[in-house]
């Protein structure tokens, strides 16, 4: 049953002059509420009257009719304004039995979403009071009145719960800024009570940068803005203010209404999630997307004529080294260092952003002329060479950079980043540290080494894969000790092919299997061909590069032990060369591939070492048998004082290690004098000799070239002694 509580005082008083019976009638037709006049007609007492259905106060063959209006008003329980809805002869039932001819007003409303009806019932029995005659118009209109009268208290009723109860805060002001009234939820969100509040006005919470005039007048509409308020203990709130203005009937500005919503941790979350969308996480820096977003404003400013724009895409040197050798935790904080000593470099209004991995991109806007480009790739790579110290290591890290100019509009995003990517591998491609400019020929180079793979394809059944061989010579003696095993693609068109452009690519399939077991076998069976005689050779060895995948194979060392039984070769005359970063590819693989190789007794040479991220402990660990120290050390572009330091460490330290130390790439008198200083035992290099066909060996097994010999009298010789674990050595091979 519905239940009107307390009508309102005005309402209820004039229920009560009024001179017709009222009926408050819920959705289900029971009396809720009626006034003195009622009882009157009915000669029910009110509260007899209240709890009943109005059924109770007509006559049966009424009834009918009742109930289909019922029918009617469940139909349409909400109408929209109040309308008298009916107006009929009824006979009403009184409480003594007796009949009673009225007229009947009927309007609906609603109140917190339920229908309601009043009913106003009208003498018509000519019973009324004098003076009181209704015509049915009047009735119509009086009950229509109570029915407004009803829809207005409501009205107000549910302002004062919604301004009250609102989670908003919610403020009432004059239109001089006077607060009139506020809300639970306004005060503590500013930390004050009603009082402050009402009191003091808007002075104390709001804050002082952002006040906002109050509106004038004739601005009715609502308005919203971000305001910003200052809580009691000082802290400063972002709102979200609502405000609009009240008006009388005649449409004059009466107060403003201002609801106030917190948003300060809505902002901060917002802040922070546009920050972390556009933001590589570890870094800090931009991120792609980010990055595209700059681009496209770079495009737009260039259309407009604002010079050249370039993006260079920088990518850390074998950085994976890093992260296998020393873990991700090193790597990221290179990664972090790194990122700092870029962004110290950039300018402001360029972007610098990290694609992911290790690849960074930064865009250069607004340079006068193409070639600047170049400084500034020029420019990040002097940024980073120094070295980087994390957790103690000292690291050096260097960059390629592939470089993208253009003038105007760029084509898209992602053709951009394809570009600069073969520009940045190009570079790659040249050694570490260098900036490479695309150019769209660049493309076609792609396609020949596409083209090329499928020809390396074919190479070897061709027969135009060979193996060349470069002696090492003991430095004291000057005597060749044994050969290194180089693969040569004479390619039918295209001319020799070096192996540094062929062996990458036949690593990237499965070809590198088939040429490395040809350069196996080839080198056995060579080795095995420089036999003794009598007095030489029998120790004499032979190395074979192993490339990655090769190493990591797990059928390498059937295959090596195939090759040695079909060749007849002894184990402890073939050494295997691998890379720092091969052999520090996977720690564990690397451990286990040396235990079986060792089982076989084949050793294995550390090759160009220097180049890549050893650390001492690994060197010991893996404690290869010959450390060949790379020749960027040996015939650096620029000599140092610092380079012959770093020879002179590494020297020292396979010595240490009890390694044997041999040095590559000697090219000159002076090279090899100074190793010798330094007691380096074996050396490689043009100086000696390139590496030949094998049917040109025999001339430098046979003795010692007299140009060798003759050079090492004018040097001072005081090689260390052969040590338990050296190489074979070749003290008798000389005549
Ligand atoms: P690497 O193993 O470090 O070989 C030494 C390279 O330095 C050879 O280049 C050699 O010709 C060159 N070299 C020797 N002395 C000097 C010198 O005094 N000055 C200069 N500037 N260079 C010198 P090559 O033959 O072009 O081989 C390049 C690389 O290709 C090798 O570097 C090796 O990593 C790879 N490679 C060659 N043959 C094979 C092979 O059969 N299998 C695998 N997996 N890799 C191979
Ligand atoms: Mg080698
Ligand atoms: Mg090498």
């Amino acid at each position: 049953m519905g239940y009107i509580e307390n009508p309102p005082v005005a309402l209820n008083q004039l229920l009560e002059v009024v001179p017709d019976g009222i009926a408050f009638v819920d959705e289900y037709g029971v009396i809720c509420h009626a006034n003195k006049r009622l009882e009157g007609l009915t000669g029910y007492a009110r509260d007899e009257l209240v709890g009943q259905t109005v059924e109770v106060l007509l006559q049966s063959r009424c009834r009918d009719t009742h109930v289909a209006l019922g029918h009617e008003f469940a139909r349409d329980p909400i109408p929209r304004v109040p309308v008298m809805a009916r107006h009929l002869d009824y006979r009403l039932l009184r409480r003594d039995g007796s009949e009673l001819m009225v007229d009947v007003a009927r309007a609906q409303f609603v109140l917190d979403g339920k229908p309601w009806a009043v009913v106003a019932v009208c003498d018509d029995s000519g019973q009324r009071t004098a003076g009181h005659v209704r015509t049915k118009a009047e009735l119509r209109a009086i009950a229509t009145e109570l029915a407004a009268a009803e829809a207005l208290a409501s009205s107000e009723q549910r302002f004062r719960l919604a301004f009250e109860n609102n989670v908003a805060g919610m403020i009432l002001v004059d239109l001089e800024d006077k607060v009139l009234a506020v809300n639970d939820s306004f005060c503590q969100m500013v930390g004050r009570n009603r009082e402050e509040v009402i009191d003091n006005g808007a002075a104390p919470f709001t804050h002082p940068k952002e006040f906002h005039g109050h509106l004038s007048p004739d601005e009715t509409a609502r308005v919203s803005y971000i305001d910003r308020f200052r809580h009691k203990d000082g802290r400063v709130i972002v709102v979200e203010v609502s405000k609009s203005i009240a008006l009388d009937a005649a449409g004059v500005p009466l107060y403003s209404v201002i609801s106030v919503r917190d948003v300060t941790q809505e902002r901060a979350l917002t802040a922070q999630l546009s920050h972390q969308a556009l933001h590589d996480s570890l870094t800090g820096l931009p991120n792609r997307a980010l990055f595209e977003d700059r681009l496209s404003q770079a495009n737009g400013r260039a259309a407009r004529g604002a010079g050249w724009n370039a993006v260079l895409m920088l990518d850390l040197d074998n950085f994976k080294g890093v992260n296998d050798t020393l873990g991700h935790v090193v790597g990221d904080q290179l990664l972090v260092a790194f990122a700092r000593r870029l962004e110290q470099m950039s300018r402001s209004s360029d972007t610098l952003c990290r694609l992911g991995g290790d690849e960074f991109l930064y865009l250069a806007e607004g340079l006068t002329y193409p070639a600047q480009a170049e400084d500034v790739a020029e420019r990040l790579l002097a940024a980073v060479a120094g070295p980087f110290y994390i957790d103690g290591v000292r690291l050096e890290q260097h960059a390629s950079i592939g470089v993208v100019v253009w003038e105007g509009a760029s084509k898209d995003c992602s053709e951009l980043l394809q570009d600069v990517d073969v520009a940045m591998y190009q570079a790659k491609r040249r050694g570490e540290g260098r900036h490479v400019v695309f150019t769209p020929a660049m493309y076609e180079d792609e396609d020949n080494r596409f083209a090329l793979t499928q020809e390396l394809g074919h190479a070897l059944a061709a027969g135009e894969l060979s193996m060349y061989y470069q002696p090492f010579v003991n430095l004291a003696t000057s005597q060749v000790i044994g050969f290194e095993a180089l693969m040569r693609w004479q390619h039918p068109e295209r001319g020799h092919i070096p192996p540094n452009v062929f062996i990458p690519l036949a690593e990237k399939t499965d070809l590198i299997y088939a040429l490395g077991s040809f350069a196996l076998h080839d080198a056995v069976s060579k080795a095995r061909s420089w036999e003794p005689t009598a007095a030489r050779a029998s120790r004499l060895f032979v190395t074979v590069n192993l490339s990655a995948r090769q190493f990591h194979d797990p059928n390498l060392v059937s295959m090596i032990e195939e090759a040695l039984t079909a060749s007849g070769l002894a184990p402890e005359r073939l050494v295997l060369e691998i890379t720092e970063s091969v052999a520090l590819d996977d720690i564990a693989g690397t451990m286990s591939a040396i235990a079986r190789l060792d089982r076989i007794g084949v050793a294995f040479a550390l090759d160009d070492f220097g180049t890549g991220y050893s650390s001492l402990s690994y060197l010991a660990l893996l404690h290869p048998m010959i450390i060949k120290i790379d020749r960027s050390f040996v015939s650096p572009l620029h000599g140092s004082v610092y380079n012959d330091t770093l020879l002179e460490a590494i020297v020292s330290l396979g010595q240490k290690l009890k390694m044997t130390v041999l040095a590559e790439g000697i090219e000159t008198q002076e090279q090899l004098e100074h190793l010798r200083r330094l007691r380096c035992e074996i050396g490689q290099g043009y100086f000696f000799s390139p590496a030949a066909p094998s049917g040109e060996l025999a001339a430098m097994l046979g003795r010692v070239p007299r140009s060798w010999a003759q050079r090492l009298k004018r040097s001072t010789p005081t090689p260390v002694g052969p040590r338990d674990q050296a190489p074979p050595d070749h003290q008798g091979l000389s005549t």
